[in-house]
C-alpha cells in the first residue's frame, strides 16, 4: 500500500521538459510510482489538479550552516519549496567549529550556544542528529580553514605548515562528503589568498570530483579578470567551477555579463565544466564591513563590490539596535552629518561591527540575461538575520516562478524547475534528488502556476509565497495547505552517497 497519492497534478519533472498530467505515488520516503493512473490503495490521496508538481527545489547558495541546526524548521527555506540546501557559500564554512562560530559572528550572533563539533564529519553528523526540516549538503569554506590553520585572519600567505594544515582541512572535509569547496576571495581572510593557494587546495577537491564555487575577488569593475582567474583555478586544480551570484555590480558595470557569459560559454564550448548561480534581485546583500573595506563608498567606481549610494543601502540587522533596521545608510549620513564611508564607519565602531546591508546596484536587464543563460542556476543566498534581512532568504523560489517566468517569461517553467531542480544535483552530485522519477526520494513542491509568487519585500521581508501549497521532504509534508506543520524529516546529504 502506499503512503500517498497525489493526483491529477501537472508534473514538471526536473529534465526541462514539458509537463504532463500524471499521478505520483509515494511510499516511505520514496516516490514509487509516476504513472497516467495510480489506482494502487493508498493511506492518503491529494487533488492537485491545477497544481504544478516538482520535484523539491535545491539551493545551491545556502548561508545556513548555523541556522540548520539553531532553527531546524528553516521556515523561511521550507514555504518557498527548498528541500535540500547546500551550504558553506562564499568561503564561509562550518569546521573547524571554532573558526566557523567566529565567522557566524561576523554575520550575526547565534542566539543559542552550539555544540562543538570535530570536521566536516562532524558537522553532517550534527545536522543528522538535529533532523532539520530539509536536506543539507555542504561545501568546506576557504575563509574557515584559512582562519584555523593561520590562527584567525592574517594578511599573508601561509607558512608550509599552515598550508599543510588548510590542506587536510579541505581532505577531511571532501572525505566526510562535502560537495566542493567555496571561496569568498572578496572578504576576510580570503581575500589575502594568492591564486596559487587556491589552486592548492583545489587539487584536493578535484581528486575527490568535488566543485570549485567561488565568490569572486572582484564583481565591480574587475569582473572579467575574476572570472578569468576562477576558471584558471578550475582548470589547474581540475574542478568543475560554479560562479556563485554571477553579476556585475555597479552602474558603470552593468552589462559586463554578456562578455563574462561569452567566456563561460568558450569554456564551455572546450569542454569544462562551468556553471554559475543567480537570486533573482537587483539588491546584493553583505557585511557593511565588507562594503567599506572594497571602497563601496568611497571612489567613483566603487572597487571590488561595485558603488552604490548611501539613499540604496539599507540596514538589515544590527544586533541590539533593532530600531535602526530598515533605514538607509543615507539616513545616518544626514544624522551624522558625515559622508557615506564615516558614517558607516561610525555604525561599525559605535553600535556593531556585525551589521548586515542589502546595497541596491545591479540592472534589472542584467538579471534577467543572466537567469536566461544556460549556465545559469537559482539560489537564495540567504541570510534569515535581524527583522528586515535581505527578501531573497524568503522570496527567491517563488520570485523566478511568479514574477520571470509567468509575468515576464524570461525563462520557461520547466526550464526554471531545471534550474531549481536537477541541474544543482548532478552539478554537485547529490543522487536521487531533483527528479520526479521512479526510485527517487520524494522531495516534492506543488504550486499553482497561475498565482505563485513571493510575498516578501525589503519593507516587509519575513514572508512567504503564495501559491505553494503544499512542501513534501522525503516522503512527508513540511508544508500542507500553506501551513508549516512542523515535521523535520530532513538528512544529511553526502557527496556521491544514497
Ligand atoms: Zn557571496
Amino acid at each position: 500500500m502506499l503512503d500517498l497519492v497525489i493526483k491529477g497534478a501537472m508534473v514538471v519533472d526536473g529534465t526541462g521538459s514539458p509537463g504532463s498530467v500524471i499521478d505520483v505515488g509515494i511510499r516511505g520516503d520514496r516516490i514509487e510510482v509516476v504513472d497516467q493512473a495510480v489506482e494502487a490503495e493508498s493511506a492518503e490521496t491529494l487533488d492537485a489538479s491545477g497544481l504544478v508538481l516538482a520535484p523539491g527545489f535545491i539551493d545551491v547558495h545556502s548561508h545556513d550552516d548555523f541556522h540548520v541546526l539553531i532553527e531546524p524548521e528553516v521556515r523561511h527555506n521550507i514555504l518557498q519549496g527548498i528541500t535540500t540546501v547546500i551550504v558553506g557559500n562564499c568561503g564561509f564554512g562550518a569546521a573547524g567549529s571554532e573558526a566557523g562560530k567566529i565567522q557566524m559572528k561576523a554575520i550575526n550572533e547565534p542566539s543559542v550556544e552550539l555544540p562543538d563539533w570535530t570536521g566536516y564529519s562532524g558537522y553532517l553528523d550534527e545536522v543528522e542528529k538535529t533532523s532539520p526540516s530539509l536536506n543539507v549538503a555542504a561545501l568546506v569554506g576557504h575563509h574557515t580553514a584559512r582562519r584555523e590553520a593561520m590562527n584567525g585572519v592574517a594578511d599573508r600567505p601561509p607558512t608550509d605548515d599552515e598550508l599543510k594544515a588548510m590542506l587536510a582541512n579541505v581532505e577531511e572535509g571532501m572525505e566526510a562528503g562535502a560537495v566542493g569547496m567555496s571561496t569568498g576571495l572578496v572578504y576576510e581572510p580570503g581575500r589575502y589568498a594568492s591564486t596559487d593557494e587556491v589552486v592548492a587546495l583545489g587539487e584536493i577537491v578535484g581528486k575527490y570530483g568535488g566543485v570549485y564555487v567561488s565568490h569572486m575577488r572582484d564583481e565591480g569593475a574587475g569582473l572579467l579578470d575574476s572570472v578569468r582567474e576562477t576558471l584558471h583555478i578550475g582548470k589547474a586544480s581540475g574542478t568543475p567551477v560554479q560562479i556563485s551570484h554571477h553579476k556585475s555590480v555597479g552602474k558603470t558595470n552593468w552589462g559586463m555579463v554578456s562578455q563574462s557569459l561569452e567566456m563561460i560559454e568558450e569554456a564551455v564550448s572546450q569542454g569544462r565544466d562551468v556553471t554559475a548561480d543567480q537570486y533573482p534581485y537587483t539588491a546584493r546583500s553583505t557585511m557593511l564591513f565588507a562594503l567599506v573595506q572594497n571602497g563601496t563608498f568611497n571612489s567613483s567606481e566603487g572597487g571590488a563590490m561595485g558603488k552604490s549610494d548611501p539613499s540604496e543601502v539599507l540596514l538589515c540587522s544590527v544586533p541590539g539596535y533593532d530600531e535602526y533596521e530598515g533605514r538607509t545608510l543615507q539616513s545616518f549620513v544626514e544624522e551624522f552629518d558625515l559622508p557615506g564611508e564615516d558614517a558607516a564607519n561610525k555604525l561599525l565602531s559605535e553600535y556593531s561591527d556585525a551589521i548586515l546591508v542589502a546595497a541596491f546596484g545591479m540592472d534589472e536587464g542584467d538579471v534577467r540575461m543572466v537567469m536566461a543563460h544556460d549556465s545559469t542556476m537559482i539560489g537564495t543566498d540567504g541570510l534569515d538575520r535581524g527583522s528586515k534581512p535581505h527578501p531573497r532568504a524568503w522570496g527567491t523560489y517563488p520570485r523566478v516562478l511568479g514574477k520571470y517566468v509567468r509575468e515576464e517569461g524570461v525563462i520557461s517553467l520547466e526550464n526554471a524547475i531545471h534550474k531549481m531542480t536537477q541541474m544543482p544535483a548532478e552539478k554537485f552530485d547529490i543522487p536521487n534528488r531533483g527528479l520526479i522519477k521512479e526510485g527517487y526520494f520524494a522531495d516534492v513542491v506543488l504550486f499553482d502556476p497561475d498565482s505563485v509568487i513571493d510575498g516578501a519585500t525589503y519593507e516587509n521581508p519575513r514572508v512567504g509565497p503564495q501559491g505553494m501549497p503544499h512542501v513534501i521532504v522525503n516522503g512527508s509534508f513540511a508544508v500542507k495547505n500553506g501551513e508549516q506543520v512542523g515535521s523535520r524529516t530532513g538528512h544529511a546529504v553526502r557527496k556521491g552517497q544514497i
